[in-house]
């Protein structure tokens, strides 16, 4: 065990390990890049975690800018504030010359813009620095770290509906928080950089039929895996049973009205960011990934087995919620309940999102159950209620 202590920063590990102490009066400056391997396939964003190796909380995109603080193995610390840090993999930061300024400074005046299917806000920028987006059910919050307010002016853009109030907050003298306060419960938001700009969107709510609350919404079914999945005792690969769920599900949802489409229709392998890339080019209402489960942490799958339901996104909770009580009606498994996962399928932002696993495909009478018509026609129902029963709900909000 080796513990290295400097000003307030403690940090205990176990051999082997390298570690770099920055000299803090020569800040380096580091562009952020999560595919400088030059593949193409990368979602332009960096997980950033609060812990080395840790479960995600920030999502950098490519060219953001930051002082590097700290690295220890194959992580590095990037100091977004005084008070706020957050851990990247080394191989996505890349230095920029030595003497680059940290980046910071003011925040100017902010407008909105209202769109067909949107409100666009836009905030100038003194550079490309670190933000953060959370959610609550009616409101928006974009953090910026390394930024002072000099928002003068918070300009609507005209009187639309949408964004009820803005408002904006210096919680600490290099961290500024701007909030819009929605009409409706969030739906979805996205956020890009346009130059020197962060454009932040809020995606307005599809108009909901409180009768026929399907009808004409867009879902996307992710059938789950190739590539991996699991393999059931008697052979059953889970990305098959997944498909055939799905196509189920597709079936169910159009006889309601909705617009139904599939990530994958055949057995060729997807990887998970062109998934949740299509849902959203699609413009999903809702989208669903469909698993089987087979050893999940911590679970003995032959003591603990059942039903059990992801979601990452505030909003989708709901979703997650009324799904997992729908699977259970209709499979009859144990209820092992719904939970926060740092899954990729639930992760997206645009939409509420949300992944089962109905039921285990270890456990050989489930497997039976995920390899017949039937069973598959239950899990597609639970998936197909859950969905409409999610949107009713929303539709009396
Ligand atoms: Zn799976």
């Amino acid at each position: 065990m080796l513990e290295v202590a400097a000003a307030a920063d403690t940090v205990r590990a176990l051999w082997p390990l390298r570690v770099t102490l920055l000299d803090p009066a020569r800040p380096v400056v580091v562009t952020v890049d999560d595919d400088t391997a030059r593949t193409g396939t990368t979602d332009s964003l960096t997980p950033g975690r609060a812990v080395p190796g840790g479960t995600y909380n920030w999502f950098v995109p490519t060219g953001t800018t930051a002082v590097m603080s700290g690295r220890w193995n194959d992580q590095v610390r990037l100091q977004l504030s005084r008070s706020a840090v957050a851990w990247v993999n080394a191989a996505d930061v890349v230095p920029l010359p030595e003497g680059t300024p940290p980046p910071g400074g003011a925040v100017g005046s902010v407008r909105l813009t209202p769109e067909s299917g949107s409100v666009v806000l836009r905030v100038p920028l003194p550079a490309l620095v670190p933000y953060q987006v959370t959610e609550d059910e009616h409101s928006v919050t974009l953090r910026l770290y390394g930024v002072a307010s000099d928002v003068n002016w918070m300009q609507y853009g005209g009187t639309d509906p949408l964004v009820r109030r803005m408002s904006y907050a210096q919680p600490a003298a290099d961290e500024l928080t701007i909030t819009l306060e929605l009409a409706p419960r969030v739906w979805g938001y996205r956020v890009r950089f346009d130059g020197r700009d962060l454009l932040l969107e809020i995606r307005r709510p599809p108009a909901l039929d409180a009768e026929h609350p399907v009808r004409g919404r867009v879902v996307v079914l992710d059938p789950g895996h190739p590539p991996l999945g699991a393999t059931g005792p008697t052979g059953l690969r889970e990305p098959v049973a997944t498909l055939a769920v799905a196509l189920k599900a597709k079936t169910l949802l159009e006889r309601a009205g909705a617009q139904v489409l599939l990530t994958r229709t055949d057995s060729f392998p997807m990887e998970l960011f062109p998934r949740t890339r299509f849902a959203e080019q699609h413009g999903a209402d809702v989208l669903v990934s469909i698993h089987a489960n087979a050893f999940p942490d911590g679970v003995n799958p032959f003591t603990n087995n059942g039903t059990s339901v992801y979601y990452f996104q505030p909003r989708s909770a709901d979703l997650a919620r009324a799904l997992d009580r729908a699977l259970i009606a209709e499979l009859g498994l144990r209820d092992l309940g719904m939970g926060r996962g740092d899954y990729a399928l639930a992760r997206p932002t645009w939409m509420p999102a949300a992944l089962t696993e109905a039921a285990f495909i270890m456990i050989p009478e489930q497997e039976a159950l995920l390899a017949s018509e039937d069973g598959q026609w239950k899990y597609a129902r639970g998936v197909a209620a859950g969905i409409e029963a999610f949107l009713r709900e929303r539709a009396q909000q």
